[in-house]
């Protein structure tokens, strides 16, 4: 018999995604507003703590895209994106005119590095422009260098974007993911840590915040009998149908985030005593990663010669999914041409990486399967 593939995050019910699906149904809440859209945001906002306010939206883009108008952000004006992320973080500083202006990871969560930050900062200043936001990301569920980036964008009274679109449930010094920054951001797509097959949110200090995000969320409708608008809008609300997979995943986020961490338990055993292949993990007690994706750092000068990508492609051979790390956005073809400030960390680390299987539904007989590719393959 053929083995199934095995996927390098794939969606993991938890059981009662459907029976909120089914009360939508019941009560015809079949529209972008709804109890479970309530509930969800309620659920997210007790999990959260730390007085913060939830806006369900259709994406995480969608959140940045709203959390960039929210700072402020207009045409002609530069934003401070982490280079080393996914596109989307980089994305909604383009469909408002402004500029990216890219900065270097650090080696140690690899996330943004406050040095290059601060260098960035001073730079564009110098240059007659100051930045309008920094876009700093938790990548992998790693929290970033919080206290560092929170003193920089201080000094400058510059605000941050705080990209947790894979940080669910990671912590820094005890406080959520998702909590710092003036606005935060969370996504549920497909392959994150809780789905709601496709989704996103907006975290905000404020009420009022997250009261704006929702109406420039729901085509900024003046308060009037007739359609009324002063103001640009968006469609960018949850469906009541998703947000009843939300509530349902909510219920299971921390065994699935146990179920992660455990999966990065299992690739540190197996690579410990194999030399030039480094677990991604955190510095300090200070950070507690999700554990989202785990990521390995392969130096073939230690390894005998062989590469991240030969391992990439010995899994492939054997049906497993395992993937790069996120290539640079300063290296990517869409956003050459902008500004960028650091060193080659991030370069570095898309050259040597690569993500493995870490879904929270991944079985003994997959761990082992796994196992038996990579011991095999370090064999030959
Ligand atoms: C997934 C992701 C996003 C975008 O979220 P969507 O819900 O897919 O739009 C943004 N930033 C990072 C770092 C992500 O991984």
């Amino acid at each position: 018999m053929k083995n199934s593939k095995i996927w390098l995050s794939s969606p993991h019910m938890g059981g009662s995604e459907q029976k909120y699906v089914q009360q939508a149904f019941n009560t015809n809440w079949v529209a972008p507003l709804g109890p479970n859209v309530n509930g969800f945001e309620q659920d997210l906002e007790n999990y959260l703590g730390n007085e913060c306010y939830v806006g369900a939206l259709s994406s995480g883009t969608a959140a940045i895209h709203l959390g960039l108008i929210l700072l402020g952000v207009l045409a002609g004006d530069e934003v401070i994106c982490q280079s080393m992320t996914f596109s989307a973080s980089a994305n909604p500083i383009l469909y408002l005119g402004a500029t990216p202006v890219f900065v270097d990871s650090e080696s140690e969560t690899w996330n943004l590095c406050p040095i290059a930050l601060e260098e960035a900062i001073v730079d564009r200043m110098a240059k007659g422009k100051k930045p309008k936001a920094i876009i700093a990301v938790h990548l992998y569920g790693m929290p970033f260098r919080v206290a560092e980036i929170k003193a920089v964008a201080a000094k400058y009274q510059i605000p941050i974007l705080e990209d947790s679109a894979e940080a669910l449930g990671s912590r820094y010094k005890g406080k959520q993911c998702g909590t710092f920054g003036d606005i935060g951001i969370l996504s549920f797509n497909g392959n994150k840590i809780i789905t709601t097959s496709g989704g996103g949110a907006i975290v905000t200090p404020s009420k009022e915040l997250k009261d704006k995000a929702v109406f420039l969320a729901t085509q900024a409708r003046d308060n009037a009998p007739h359609y009324q608008h002063s103001e640009v809008g968006y469609n960018y609300r949850m469906s009541n149908i998703c947000a009843g997979i939300g509530r349902g995943q909510m219920e299971v986020l921390d065994a699935h985030i146990a179920l992660r961490r455990k999966m990065n338990d299992f690739y540190k055993e197996l690579f410990k005593d194999i030399e030039g292949i480094t677990v991604f993990d955190a510095p300090n007690t200070d950070y507690v990663s999700n554990h989202w994706l785990t990521a390995i750092v392969v130096d073939p000068e230690k390894t005998n010669g062989i590469t991240a990508e030969q391992i990439r492609l010995a899994l492939e051979a054997g049906d497993v999914e395992s993937r790069p790390l996120w290539k640079p956005m300063h290296l990517q073809p869409v956003f050459e041409a902008y500004p960028y400030y650091g060193k080659s960390i991030a370069q570095n680390l898309f050259e040597k990486g690569l993500c493995l299987p870490s879904g929270s539904n991944l079985t003994d007989e997959d761990r082992a399967r796994i196992q038996k590719l990579f011991l095999d393959f370090i064999k030959l």
